[in-house]
């Protein structure tokens, strides 16, 4: 569906068992959830209320997305707090790190087959390097009983996480953040061990630990979405 008008940006309805309406703006995409016999007019007009907020968030989102990491040939990224310039070319697919470059060759030059290619790299980078950074600060931190494993996945909204049974998950675009902000995330996840919550008591051992926490979270508030390729 389309609204009128100034406003103009087409909006996806999903109607389902529920009784009020919500809007949700992802991913620069409009969706507008309704019971399932509400009538057109009633969500035309709920979405026209709604104008103005939703152009903001498309707005906001769209300055986002122009800031994120381009996989371009002479691209500038940040691997473990160091400038790696993409050298992407053709050719039977390969990743190889070299000095300063990031040597990239792609069969057919695709886009998300390039992502894909830098997914698996930074994959296997993550399973190299960060169970013994985690180790390290358990240890540190006087947590190393309780850590049962360390796992990597790629989510669209989360860093880390953390389970009850003690495996500590990370997100493996962390690697394109500072260092800084690496162990900071990687000392929030271990904090969890000892608090499920993000209570006082579990920012006072964050800190503890990483006195600078504030920096790096506002690292990530104000850069932590151009990681997202
Ligand atoms: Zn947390």
């Amino acid at each position: 569906m389309k609204t009128e008008g100034l406003e103009a940006f087409d909006y996806e309805v999903i109607r389902s068992d529920r009784k009020t309406l919500s809007i949700e703006v992802h991913h620069q995409k409009v969706k507008v959830r309704a019971p399932k016999k509400a009538p057109e007019d009633w969500i035309e007009s709920f979405v026209h209320q709604k104008a103005r907020w939703i152009a903001r968030k498309l707005v906001e989102q769209d300055e986002k997305h122009q800031t994120r990491i381009k996989l371009e040939n002479g691209q500038l990224i940040s691997f473990m707090g160091s400038p790696l310039i993409l050298n992407i070319s053709q050719g039977a697919n390969k990743i190889l790190l070299a000095e300063q470059e990031l040597s990239i060759r792609n069969k057919d030059l695709k886009a998300d087959s390039i992502a894909k290619q830098i997914d698996r790299w930074l994959l296997t980078r993550a399973k190299e390097i960060l169970p013994q950074r985690v180790e390290h600060w358990a240890d540190i931190m006087g947590l190393s009983k309780k850590l049962t494993g360390v796992r990597f996945r790629k989510t669209k909204t989360q860093w880390g996480h953390c389970t009850r049974a003690g495996t500590v998950q990370l997100n493996q675009l962390i690697l394109l953040t500072p260092l800084h902000v690496i162990d900071y995330l990687i000392i929030h996840e271990l904090s969890h061990l000892k608090h499920l919550n993000h209570s006082k008591r579990f920012w006072n051992l964050v800190e503890q630990h990483c006195p600078d926490y504030q920096k790096a979270e506002l690292w990530l508030k104000k850069h932590g979405h151009s990681v997202w390729y």
